[in-house]
């Protein structure tokens, strides 16, 4: 027997089921839960579904179908018949079908759909006899089915390019349609007649052959297969291919073709079809929220053709406040449709997308699927649905991923400074958050810009699904039609972009490149920003906030994460003020403090001067005085950091850069140095020119200043330790860590762990304290500690890997350098990506597994953690959890996403998580 290509949904049965994406696609495996689980049976039309396999098939062999294909196909076309009472290609009783196209995950947009499959001049009659002598129907539907054929099976399948946006059949099509209205003075579709409609379909006909030199098809099973081979060839369409790339889908993977009975929300003012989430997906609010538009087919409502209406008063908005509620209009079928969304995302235990049609007053269901959201609505519905007992705790981690989390704390337009603007324009809030960039009108240009390293706001009349890479480089999108379901809302909110749509008082003028609103005129380059959250639209740049500090519902759900996750967060702060922000974000320590931050910024003069003074010192009875004068500002430092995180551990790491970094350049400063110094300007220069070095980041350095200069780490031994004491006589809790960076031997940490202790007693005698708890530990940060990572951990008792330094000179690449040769090393796929971005795993976590491996073969519980930049990043933080480190340490702002990364990193490693 041949194997099984064909797959029926219907009349509360289905072959399929949701579970069968892989082979059916997404929206064929959920038709067929729709329609046949025993707890759903929703009113889904009948139809069947083509595998995923007959397109992988097609593509290897030459696009040709399998055998046994067209008798499976109509065979279950008769069911579908029978089921429906009508016959497909019938001229008394005609069956029609769309041919919808559904891959295993939602591309939206991105391929074909076919509607009204099957009408043809023998069976026009038949449909006008079954709608009730509905002749404007039926040419409406005919039209429709023109045009869409025309675009998708016989110019774009055929891979006919037209030469520009224009030349497409679609548009030009279009155009006619448009002309007829402004003839006749229509304003809406649905003005046009059924005499408009039907001289419009002939007008079509002539248009497409001699556009096309083609005749549109006159027979049913002809317009059938040929939809069916558009779908399949759709899957390697450029749109498709690009849109695979950026959200990394395989190309291997094919769609499914649907075939399903046709239901009509064109039949007239009792009709209408429409879209609905379960959840708002822009703020994750738990209320149906909607739009549907009267008397027109599915495709009305993506496109932005006219202004879909709310379904209810919660899915108002300022752009649609005055149009009537589905509610209101249908009240009955509202409240179906509200008890199947209720079903829906129960079943589905998630918020669900969904697509409805009502025929005559009847209503159908014709696709659900897990809704897209952006950041914050991902955080609220997790958090609400676990709240609600609908999913389990680590389900609701595993809903947000670290990018959507990232979202939350995305920048704002400060308040205060929005306040203070009157808004330029008001379209719907489709993303979230604040951008401000410069505006392009093609997603061409929005490319191009970007490579400049521009930031650029995208405005479009409405955005297709060929403007997905521009859309990408672009801050943030604008367009002057569509809805909250239109293409760009869509697209935005899956990518968590800043997006306004359906800003209705933009006048777009494509040619001379300019926005005429308001009686003002924007032109490509001006600066706008815009308000997402709230679809305000402002001329200029506005200033820009973060406010995610004291959200609640962030606090909530990271708390989830903590009692999940393993690993410890700690930060890397620097100043007090770092210290307790990384705190709010439930920072549990400080992973790195460098103490030659004091040098640097605010406040830093004296001290500075104090530095410089040490580092020309010649004699160490010069540089001791030099210290002693610089000892009170690096204790307070070192004090104010230790007090904001009292009772949490401090990874103090001692004076790190090369010294000649320090030294002043400016004369004036020269002068007074040499004059405090008391030595000549010559003399200064020759002390200055000493500390030259060709290589200062493997110069000396590190450890290698207290090797040379032990005075220099006694000294900050004594102010760590004198800070620690003072803070315990006033009642407090200090724990700090003492790190020596850029150790390559064991000898190194003797030498400088015999100042420590030596500096540990004094302290000690000097308080009048029995202990001042501390730990001594090393950076890893340099290839040769990992190895003798054993030797290393007799004295020290914990390791912190500095991957920075370690991926610099794992690879022998200078992080200040590696722009030059990057991009070439990526695009030849050298490398998969920036090692300074993600831990390149294969060589450099080897490196990190070896030295804890070996570190713990010696001490058994020493403390390991990573302070490099890769500390904060989702994939680095797995692997960080799976070598067994007790915690990864980031700046204050990755905190949260440390987090969410490590509570999931414990669960995919329980393996209860499919991808
Ligand atoms: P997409 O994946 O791009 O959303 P769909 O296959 O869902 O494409 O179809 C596009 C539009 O046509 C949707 O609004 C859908 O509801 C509508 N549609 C598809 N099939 C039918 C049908 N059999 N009857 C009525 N409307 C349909
Ligand atoms: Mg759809
Ligand atoms: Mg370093």
């Amino acid at each position: 027997m041949a194997k099984k290509y064909v797959y029926f949904f219907g009349a509360g049965k289905a072959e399929g089921n949701e579970s069968m994406k892989e082979l059916l696609g997404g929206k064929g495996a959920n038709l067929a839960e729709m329609a046949g689980h025993k707890d759903l049976r929703l009113p889904v039309p009948p139809g069947f579904t083509i595998t995923t396999e007959v397109c992988t098939y097609y593509y290897k062999h030459n696009r040709t179908y399998p055998k046994g294909l067209k008798e499976q196909v109509q065979k279950a076309l008769r069911r579908v018949e029978k089921i429906m009472g009508r016959r497909f290609g019938d001229p008394d009783n005609p069956l029609l079908v769309s041919v919808r196209s559904g891959a295993r995950r939602s591309m939206p947009g991105m391929m074909e759909t076919v509607l009204n499959i099957g009408l043809t001049t023998k069976t026009i009659p038949g449909l006008i006899k079954q709608s009730g002598a509905n002749e404007r129907f039926v040419y409406d539907a005919y039209r429709r089915l023109i045009m869409m054929y025309a675009d998708v099976v016989m110019e774009k399948a055929s891979g006919i390019e037209p030469k520009d946006e224009e030349s497409g059949i679609r548009r030009q099509l279009e155009k006619i349609m448009q002309q007829m209205k402004e003839k006749k003075g229509y304003k809406a579709d649905t003005d046009l007649t059924a005499e408009d409609l039907k001289e419009l379909c002939q007008l079509f006909k002539a248009k497409v052959r001699e556009v096309l030199k083609r005749d549109f098809p006159d027979e049913p099973y002809q317009q059938l297969w040929e939809g069916i081979g558009a779908v399949f060839a759709s899957w390697q369409g450029k749109r498709a291919v690009s849109y695979r790339r950026i959200e990394g889908i395989p190309d291997d993977w094919g769609t499914a073709v649907n075939v399903q009975t046709m239901v009509f929300g064109n039949m007239g003012n009792d009709s209408a079809t429409g879209v609905a989430f379960t959840r708002n997906p822009g703020n994750g609010e738990k209320e149906f929220y909607g739009e549907y538009l009267i008397n027109a087919q599915g495709e009305d409502v993506v496109a932005g053709i006219r202004t879909p209406a709310p379904i209810n008063e919660y899915s108002k908005s300022e752009y649609n406040k005055d149009l009537l509620t589905l509610e209101k209009a249908m009240p009955k079928i509202y409240k179906e449709l509200y008890n199947y969304q209720k079903r829906l995302e129960k079943h589905y235990r998630d918020m669900q997308d969904i697509e409805f049609t009502i025929e005559k007053g009847r209503l159908f269901m014709l696709q659900c699927r897990v809704g897209k959201r952006n950041g914050l609505a991902a955080v609220r519905m997790a958090y609400d649905m676990y709240k609600e007992g609908l999913i389990t705790k680590e389900e609701a981690i595993m809903r947000v991923s670290p990018a959507q989390l990232d979202e939350l704390l995305h920048p704002i337009i400060d308040p205060k400074e929005e306040m203070s603007h009157k808004p330029l324009a008001k379209g719907l809030p489709a993303g979230p958050g604040g951008a401000c960039g410069q505006i392009v009108f093609t997603a061409q240009d929005a490319v191009e810009w970007k490579k400049q390293g521009k930031k650029v706001i995208l405005v479009r009349e409405e955005t297709n699904p060929e403007d997905v890479e521009g859309m990408r480089a672009a801050e943030a999108i604008l367009t002057a039609r569509g809805g909250m379901t239109s293409h760009a809302a869509l697209v935005a909110r899956g990518w968590g972009k800043c997006c306004i749509v359906g800003c209705s008082s933009l006048h777009i003028d494509y040619i001379r490149k300019e926005i005429h609103v308001d009686g003002k005129v924007l032109k490509e380059g001006d600066w706008i920003t815009l308000n997402g959250t709230k679809g305000n639209v402002y001329e200029g740049r506005l200033l820009m906030m973060d406010v995610s500090a004291e959200n609640k519902l962030l606090n909530d759900f990271l708390k989830l994460c903590d009692k999940v996750k393993k690993l410890g967060i700690r930060t890397n702060a620097d100043t007090p003020e770092d210290a307790l922000r990384a705190r709010q974000f439930g920072a549990e320590g400080i992973g790195l403090f460098r103490t030659e931050h004091m040098f640097y910024g605010k406040g830093s003069e004296e001290p500075l001067y104090i530095l410089r003074k040490m580092i020309i010192s010649k004699t160490e009875e010069e540089r001791k005085k030099a210290l002693d004068e610089l000892f009170p500002y690096v204790k307070n430092d070192i004090k104010g950091t230790l007090e904001a995180m009292d009772g949490l551990p401090v990874v103090i790491r001692l004076l790190d850069p090369p010294l000649h970094e320090f030294v002043p350049r400016e004369p004036q400063k020269l002068v007074q140095l040499a004059k405090d110094l008391n030595i000549t300007l010559e003399e200064l220069s020759k002390r200055q020119e000493a500390l030259h070095e060709s290589n200062p980041m493997m110069g000396h350095r590190g450890v290698r200043l207290g090797i040379t200069y032990p005075e220099i780490t006694a000294m900050q031994v004594r102010a760590i330790f004198e800070a620690a004491a003072e803070l315990i006589k006033e009642g407090k809790n200090p724990y700090p860590e003492i790190m020596i960076p850029v150790v390559s031997d064991i000898k190194e940490l003797k030498d400088q762990h015999l100042i420590v202790e030596k500096v540990y007693k004094q302290t000690l005698t000097k308080y009048g304290l029995k202990k001042i708890k501390y730990m001594f530990g090393t950076m890893m940060e340099i290839p040769r500690a990992s190895l003798v990572a054993d030797k290393l951990a007799q004295l020290a008792s914990f390791f912190s890997f500095g991957t920075n330094d370690l991926t610099q000179m794992g690879f022998g690449f200078s992080r200040d350098d590696i722009g030059a040769f990057l991009p070439d090393y990526l695009e030849k796929g050298i490398l998969p990506e920036d090692p300074f971005q993600t831990i390149d795993q294969e060589g450099i976590g080897e490196l990190i597994k070896i030295g804890i491996e070996r570190g713990r073969k010696t001490r058994k519980n020493l403390e390991v953690g990573i302070c490099g930049e890769h500390g904060g990043e989702p994939r680095s933080v797995e692997f960080c959890h799976r070598v067994g480190m007790d915690y990864v340490s980031c700046s204050p702002f990755r905190v949260p996403i440390a987090k969410l990364a490590a509570a999931q990193a414990v669960l995919k490693e329980k393996k209860k998580w499919k991808p």
